[in-house]
């Protein structure tokens, strides 16, 4: 491939040197080398230290949508009652996974442009709460909403609803205390703020979740996507099918690079100043509330066309970044200030091309974005 721009979208994000060499190391039997088992174990520590759990982890081949296949397949058994908790693009897919397995699904739609109200989910739960499960998302990567998981988990908990959260946009940049805010399975994915080759999901699972699966009266239908056959791989150094292995030290190196380099402050920080020096220079943000730390969506400025900033920004300064997709099709701009992508010196020439390329489009800004950004870090 030629010309490869340097990507400042929310996902894939940039691979460091160090983690792409990780994936060339020299391997070995995954299935038949027990060394390969600990390491694999010695990984899912690592992510269970990210995401704050003493429960299981495990990491699957496949990209982050099939953690919440997987999730879904486990769980769901035809006809139970399925609560899909939705106030943006993702929020509302995760119905449709739940409905392919035959869930009836309840959907509590909250405001598009606003982190969910626990009030509103409170006055909701106390009519019909008679769910098996609850799909949410942490962070809407198109609206860069992150919704307040810290008080929905527990919310669900109290009704005896289990909790199956999105957080492949969040985890490695927004803070996620699984335990704590009684999160039953949280399923991230390799290529966000992990900033590792896309390819992998990773979930944990406690034990509320894995007793929904083992207490089913109808068996899980499929393989790759049923949680269960994951028993015991430890103790029986049985792994359901070959890893990945190359993806996996990948994975495990750039999670180390992140636990380097301090990476909550540095997302809160870096993901704070570029949201004020977008509203400083005059441009508006999506949310009205709930702020992610990991990537920033602008409305598109009246009369300027999003292909023409995107084609742009590639032609003058070799920089991607992201539109969406759906109804924000052509109406956002949006900047992955996610694991790898999150440094200053990045953000600072990606937010000096914006500048220029809104402005040889016409756009009157106050100031400059990239000025207005170096005074807030
Ligand atoms: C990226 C992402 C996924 C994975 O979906 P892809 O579109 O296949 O990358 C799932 N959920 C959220 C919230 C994501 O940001």
């Amino acid at each position: 491939m030629k010309n490869i721009p340097f990507i400042m979208t929310p996902g894939p994000t940039q691979i460091s040197e160090e983690v792409r060499n990780a994936l060339s190391r020299i391997s070995t039997n995954p299935d038949l080398d027990k060394n390969f088992f600990e390491f694999y174990k010695n990984t899912c520590g690592k992510i269970k230290s990210l995401i704050n759990t003493e429960e299981e982890v495990l990491i699957l081949d496949g990209e982050g949508i099939l953690g919440l296949e997987a999730a879904c397949a486990s769980l769901t058994e035809p006809g139970d009652r399925v609560l899909c908790i939705d106030n943006g693009i993702f929020g509302r897919g995760f119905g449709d996974f739940s409905k392919m397995y035959g869930a009836e699904v309840v959907y509590f739609k909250g405001d598009y442009r606003s982190g969910i109200d626990i009030e509103k989910l409170e006055e909701f739960l106390k009519l019909d709460n008679n769910f098996k499960y609850a799909t949410l998302v942490h962070c809407e990567t198109p609206t860069a909403i992150l919704n307040p998981i810290e008080e929905i988990c527990p919310l669900l908990n109290s009704y005896g609803i289990l909790s199956v959260t999105d957080a492949v946009s969040s985890i490695g940049g927004d803070e996620i205390k699984a335990d704590k805010w009684k999160m039953d399975i949280v399923l991230g994915g390799s290529q966000k703020c992990i900033s590792a080759p896309s390819g992998l999901t990773f979930l944990s699972i406690n034990k509320r979740a894995k007793k929904a699966m083992n207490d089913r009266k109808i068996p899980i239908t499929g393989f790759y996507s049923n949680l269960t056959i994951w028993e015991d791989w430890y103790e029986n150094k049985w792994f359901p099918y070959t890893q990945p292995i190359n993806s996996i030290l990948a994975l495990d190196c750039a999670i180390d690079r992140l636990l380097r380099n301090d990476y909550l402050a540095r997302h809160k920080t870096l993901g704070l100043a570029v949201r004020n020096a977008v509203e400083k220079s005059g441009l508006k943000l999506y949310p009205k509330d709930s702020f992610s730390n990991t990537v920033t969506t602008i409305i598109l400025p009246q009369g300027i066309l999003f292909e023409d900033v995107f084609d742009k920004m590639i032609s003058d300064h070799n920089i991607m970044i992201g539109g969406a997709f759906d109804y924000l099709s052509g109406k956002v701009i949006r900047i992955g200030n996610m694991g790898e992508n999150c440094y200053e010196e990045k953000l600072y020439i990606t937010l000096k091309a914006l500048d220029a390329v809104l402005k040889s489009l016409g756009c009157k800004l106050k100031g400059n974005i990239h000025e207005n950004f170096i005074k807030e870090v």
